[in-house]
């Protein structure tokens, strides 16, 4: 039988049969271990995520068994935190966040918290990296009279991205985000404060989330859940639940690849003197030349370069 992981805590992973029903379920333990030739050592790895599709068998008592993973369409995961006991020989690890994503919805808001169009970037990359597809929100708009966010929005629709300009409080956008979401699996991500609760009860008011004020949530800690769960919330439409995205980190990627992840960087990267140009400082970078030429956003750029910096310090350890 079929079946999708919705929940994992330690050992039981929870999940919804064809019938939406929920099973309990334990893993074969040919799942548990796992062993690494580089490493000469046999290793616990945790191989099932929220999101897989598994095949399962039943107990006697209505709990399930794991018996093997189908094929997965992609698969999203970034940097552990920098938390004590997390890294090994300074080396951050792969922590797994969700599988078989369809959006990754990428929640801004205009003031109120700032517009921050870093931290969009930072989650394109992870969802460029992925192969998921990603939808810009810009949230709130009522706030700004004088329409500034428009020049990011252009920004990000010339790249090639969709871009939904909503408001909860005017219900501007709603069903059109509604229409993105619908009979998808949706990672919702942003800032905390830019209105991903209201908007999400604005689409779905059965869901009836609970809308912070913004001071509020900011001061509050923030890693009491570790792992990501997938709800359903109609039919086939899903949203996951990523505990702590606020500080994400993407995960194995190099230098050399970052500007990949930069969809309009592609034309570009060919036309670079050196294969491994990390547009930077190397000598005829046509990455470079086309920011010059205003063929590609300096704040693009800037984005890239601030991550680029954080990937080099990284392998500085
Ligand atoms: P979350 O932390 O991203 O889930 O944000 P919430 O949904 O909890 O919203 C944070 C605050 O922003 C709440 O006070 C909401 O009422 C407010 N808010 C959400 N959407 C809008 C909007 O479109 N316009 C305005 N003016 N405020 C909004
Ligand atoms: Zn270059």
């Amino acid at each position: 039988m079929k079946g999708l992981v919705y929940k994992i805590e330690s050992k039981d992973y929870y999940i919804l049969d064809e019938n939406k029903n929920s099973i309990r379920c334990s893993l074969r333990g040919k799942f548990q271990k796992e062993f690494n030739l580089k490493k000469n050592k046999l290793f616990e790895v945790d191989l099932v995520v929220v999101g897989d599709f598994v095949e399962f068998t039943l107990n006697h008592d209505g709990s399930g068994v794991i018996e093997s993973i189908y094929e997965r369409k992609n698969f999203i995961s970034r940097k552990a935190p920098r938390i004590k006991g997390a890294s090994f020989r300074g080396e951050r690890l792969e922590q797994k966040i969700a599988s078989n994503v369809d959006n990754i919805i990428i929640v801004s808001s205009t003031q109120n918290p700032q517009f921050n169009n870093k931290t969009i970037d930072r989650f394109l990359v992870i969802g460029e990296s992925s192969n998921v597809n990603c939808v810009i929100v810009i949230n709130k708009i009522d706030l700004d009279k004088e329409n500034n966010f428009k020049s990011f929005s252009d920004l990000y629709k010339k790249i090639g991205y969709s871009v939904i300009e909503t408001s909860v409080n005017e219900k501007i956008g709603i069903q059109e985000l509604k229409n993105i979401l619908s009979n998808k699996i949706n990672l919702i991500w942003g800032q905390s404060g830019v209105g991903k609760s209201s908007l999400l009860n604005a689409m779905f008011p059965i869901l009836n989330l609970k809308i912070g004020d913004v001071s509020q949530k900011t001061s509050k800690g923030k890693h009491t859940t570790v792992t990501s769960i997938l709800k359903k919330i109609e039919n086939e439409t899903y949203v996951i639940d990523t505990p702590g995205v606020r500080e994400i980190e993407p995960y194995g990627i190099t230098k050399e690849d970052l500007g990949h992840y930069f969809i309009e960087f592609k034309d570009f990267i060919n036309e670079c003197k050196f294969n491994t140009c990390t547009h930077f400082h190397e000598p005829d970078c046509a990455v470079r030349k086309a920011v010059e030429e205003n063929r590609i956003s300096l704040e693009r750029y800037k984005s890239y370069l601030n991550i680029l910096e954080t990937i080099e310090d990284d392998m500085n350890f």
